[in-house]
């Protein structure tokens, strides 16, 4: 018998999806994949040359349990360079991805019953994260025709004795937009802990985006390489903490982790420090794939109240078609396979939108345009044949 913990905590439903479709592909099906927050292009050629030396010349030990000097330093000169702010390597913990960044902070921050803040809807893993070791998510509604941007008023509102943490995430997922700075700055004089999740920071098409830290030092930054250097599979990332929160992290890495990956760390260090010609290629492309996904919803009906300038998706409000996300999704799946992410994995305020990911070929988005034209022009779909034990994502509250 499983845990309580491990009973309760929900599954992030856009892996479902995958799951399902790549079923489906066994049996002969070809699915177009716009579920996935995945980049599609390959690791650019200087990061992976650079993991290669590092394994050649022998770098497979373990490392320091903060991550290799060369990239603390590459990091906090990052930060510097990007956004004129002061960091230093200390304030620095490299971690194995931006997922277990998260994790490492949060366990350094909340005790039992403690809250921590977030839009609804936000990615789809934060509030289970929070919930998984013993917090309490607090989720705020935001809205489409704001651009989903968290309102410091609002959330002024639900602070409390208990509140650790306001998390935030700009450019997000699953909006693709960005909050704006004078949020950010008022967010930031609220009081608690701003933890501000940058793994998005690049993958921009005209507006700039901020770092928190260019308002406040009482926040912890999370970020990482999967994203901007297509790099999700070399599990790489890190925070940047308060310095008197830096040794708990690492207490907490030395017994739970022990280090990140050394030969993903030298990878890392590539990233920062050398000139990959592949990523304004990739941002061109994106861009397109942006503004092309964009136009096709909006003509087959769907809302895109706010245009996305970041990351790789669009949420969009398919409530004309169905007021049941999940349903819509894998019958969408089934039916015409198109995989797509039910927008009820983000929170209950993102119910009956859908979130399409535009890390595929502009053909491939095509193909999955034409499709979907198909599939809503059919007469009302008889939903069902969704995967047997549905727990649906992150409600986190009314509000
Ligand atoms: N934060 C956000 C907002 C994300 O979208 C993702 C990946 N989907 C992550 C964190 C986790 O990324 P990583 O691969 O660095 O663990």
């Amino acid at each position: 018998m499983a845990s309580i913990r491990s009973n309760s905590i929900p599954p992030f439903i856009v892996m479902d999806v995958l799951e399902k479709a790549q079923e489906l592909e066994r049996s002969g099906a070809q699915v177009i994949h716009l579920e996935i927050g995945e980049p599609d292009f390959d690791t650019p050629h200087k990061i992976t040359e650079a993991a290669i030396a590092a394994i050649q010349q022998g770098k497979t030990h373990y490392t320091h349990s903060l991550g290799i000097l060369p990239l603390r330093e590459a990091i906090a000169e990052h930060y510097q360079k990007r956004y004129s702010v002061s960091v230093s390597p200390d304030q620095v913990i490299v971690a194995m991805g931006t997922s277990n960044a998260l994790l490492l902070t949060l366990c350094s921050l909340l005790d039992p019953g403690d809250q921590v803040i977030l839009s609804n809807p936000c990615y789809a893993c934060y509030p289970n994260f929070v919930r998984y070791i013993g917090g309490e998510p607090v989720s705020i509604t935001v809205h489409a025709e704001q651009g989903f941007a968290l309102e410091p008023a609002a959330i002024r509102q639900r602070l409390s004795p208990r509140t650790r943490a306001i998390l935030i995430n700009s450019p997000s997922n699953p909006t693709g937009n960005l909050l704006p700075p004078d949020h950010m700055r008022q967010i930031a004089e609220l009081g608690p802990y701003v933890i501000s999740d940058e793994i998005y920071h690049g993958l921009v098409y005209g507006e700039r985006e901020h770092s928190i830290l260019e308002f406040t030092d009482h926040a912890f930054v999370l970020n990482g390489f999967s994203k901007l250097y297509a790099m999700t599979g070399w599990r790489l990332g890190y925070i940047i903490a308060p310095k008197e929160l830096v040794r708990p992290i690492q207490k907490s890495q030395q017994n739970l982790f022990i280090c990140a990956s050394s030969v993903s760390q030298w990878a890392g260090l590539a990233a920062l420090t050398m000139e990959h010609p592949e990523i304004p290629r990739m941002l061109a492309t994106y861009d397109e794939r942006r503004k092309f996904t964009i136009k096709s919803l909006r003509e087959l009906g769907m809302g895109v109240a706010v245009e996305p300038t970041g990351a790789f998706y669009v949420l969009a409000d398919a409530r004309r078609f169905s007021s049941d996300s999940y349903e819509l999704a894998f019958d969408l799946l089934n039916r015409a396979h198109v995989a797509v992410a039910p927008g009820i994995d983000f929170g209950s305020n993102a119910e009956g939108f859908l979130r399409f990911s535009y890390a595929n070929s502009l053909e491939n988005i095509a193909e999955g345009m034409r499709r979907l034209k198909e599939y809503l022009a059919r007469p009302s779909p008889q939903f069902g044949n969704t995967p047997g034990s549905r727990t649906k994502g992150s409600d986190v509250g009314k509000s």
